[in-house]
């Protein structure tokens, strides 16, 4: 689709229309408002309405912001805000309904049951790549959950920010929700007020940043994080499908995905056959020529543009490395065994280059990857299930995917998020409600049945006793 310019209808706000934006919000919370299950499911279906309308503005925006298709863009953003709002949907009842547990025989007779209360207002901080679902999916959760929400979209995503600050004041409750716009003064001033949940996608460093600032109000924090999520392929796996999955998922929206595979990981010995077979679906899906597919996405900025090519310095490029400034395309690159001290070794990529590293033995894996940060997300290729159970036994990352890209983000019923440096917290489904819900504890005893054991005056035999029952 061409791009065609947005109307410049929505403008930035100055610092001190913020502070308002968010005392309205939480006005709106504390009347009570957002708790009822009509509301929730009002809001949820609205956003529904508004992807579902409005699908052709946002294509343009994702066109101009990264230069997406649109195929490209309904999978990866607005059909997976939809199965996140159909999802709520159908399961909101039953996750706003009380969770009975048992009650051990020292608190008997009593009923005990866990009642999920929404928590208030939610900053929700996003980032450009995934510009829409990175914000609308944890609104779903928060919607879900029964809270309001102050909503800051990527300034690099210029053009979607604008839209989502025009679209949601249109289709959802203007009392509860506030979309402030605008890149570090306006997410520090946002920061400066006092949260009941932030959840912030983006960088380690800005990440940090959020944090500290949390921390002055004892705010709980979800960090979506990056980071390297590494791809091991093991000889035994099927090469075809294999060189087709992971050049699906490193090259869509041009390599900048969170969890797109960040190196590859192979033996020596099986190397030259995985890079033919890469290098074969690259051109079948993007053409010889990548810069003419209309499939092939754009780098969002010259910055990340120059950072990306930089790592290109010094390395065996095997394949690609052609770039164009002006059309802020680099071409699918490959590169072979860069020194692990390498920047492209020791930075998140975050591009549409791909390091394969060669081990000696596919077992070496596990200790690369253990002495590496925890990733966002580990991928295997193999029919080996001893190699794979071994794997996952002696690893960890925030998602694994056993044989196929991050199919797992699909799956409404798996949590989303990292562990250690790749992030804190996660959401999706009833993970999403549940991390913006507080789940309060409820003991509901009766009168009768009052047993003196516990009362002072203190003695040996009622000390026995008790020790018995606990
Ligand atoms: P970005 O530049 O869009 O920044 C993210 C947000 O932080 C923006 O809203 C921005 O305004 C705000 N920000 C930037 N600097 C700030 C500062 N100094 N103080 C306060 N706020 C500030 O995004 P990015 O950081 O380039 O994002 C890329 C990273 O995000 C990668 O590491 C990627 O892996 C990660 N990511 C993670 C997920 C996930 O779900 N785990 C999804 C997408 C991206």
């Amino acid at each position: 689709m061409q791009a065609a310019p947005l109307s410049n209808d929505s403008q930035l706000p100055s610092i001190s229309d913020i502070a308002p934006k968010i005392q309205l919000v939480k006005n709106t919370f504390a009347s009570g408002k957002t708790k009822t299950i009509d509301w929730r499911i009002e809001q949820l279906k609205q956003i529904r309405k508004m992807v579902v309308e409005q699908q052709d503005k946002i294509f343009v925006a994702m066109q101009q912001d990264l230069g997406r298709c649109d195929m490209e863009s309904w999978t990866a953003e607005l059909g997976g805000v939809i199965s996140e709002v159909d999802h709520s949907l159908k399961h909101l009842k039953k996750w706003m309904k009380p969770r009975k547990v048992s009650t051990p025989i020292v608190a008997q007779p009593a009923k005990s049951y866990i009642l999920p209360e929404p928590l208030g207002s939610i900053l929700i901080i996003g980032a450009w790549n995934y510009p829409l679902l990175l914000v609308l999916s944890p609104l779903v959760a928060a919607i879900s959950a029964g809270n309001c929400a102050v909503i800051k979209p990527s300034e690099l995503s210029a053009n979607m920010s604008k839209l989502v600050a025009q679209l949601i004041p249109q289709y959802l409750d203007n009392e509860t929700f506030a979309v402030v716009e605008g890149a570090v003064a306006e997410t520090t001033e946002l920061l400066k007020h006092q949260f009941d949940h932030i959840i912030y996608t983006g960088g380690e460093v800005v990440g940090k940043i959020v944090m500290r600032a949390a921390a002055e109000f004892l705010t709980p924090v979800t960090l979506e994080l990056g980071g390297k999520s590494p791809c091991i392929v093991d000889s035994s796996t099927d090469l075809d499908v294999t060189a087709a999955r992971i050049v699906w998922s490193k090259w869509m929206n041009a390599g900048q995905t969170c969890v797109a595979p960040d190196y590859v990981l192979v033996e020596e010995a099986f190397s030259a056959k995985l890079i033919e077979a890469i290098k074969n679906k690259i051109t079948e899906f993007y053409s010889a020529d990548a810069a003419t597919s209309q499939d092939y996405g754009r780098i969002v900025s010259e910055r990340h543009l120059a950072r990306i090519v930089s790592y290109l310095d010094s390395q065996d490029v095997v394949h690609g490395g052609k770039h164009d400034v002006a059309n802020k395309y680099i071409e699918p690159t490959i590169v072979l065994n860069p020194a692990h001290d390498s920047r492209i070794m020791q930075e998140e990529i975050f591009g549409p280059v791909l390091p394969i590293v060669t081990i000696k033995n596919i077992e070496a894996a596990i200790p690369f990857i253990n002495e590496r940060a925890k990733p966002l997300a580990l991928y295997l290729f193999s029919k080996n299930s001893d190699f794979e159970q071994q794997v996952l036994d002696s690893t960890s990352a925030g998602m694994v995917c056993i044989n196929d890209g991050f199919m797992f983000a699909a799956n409404p019923n798996l949590p989303f998020g990292g562990v250690g440096n790749s992030g804190t917290g996660a959401y999706h489904g009833k993970i999403g409600f549940d991390n913006f819900s507080h789940l309060k504890a409820v003991m509901k005893r009766s009168f009768w049945f009052d047993v003196p054991l516990r009362y002072p005056p203190f003695t040996d035999k009622k000390f026995k006793l008790l020790k018995k029952l606990i």
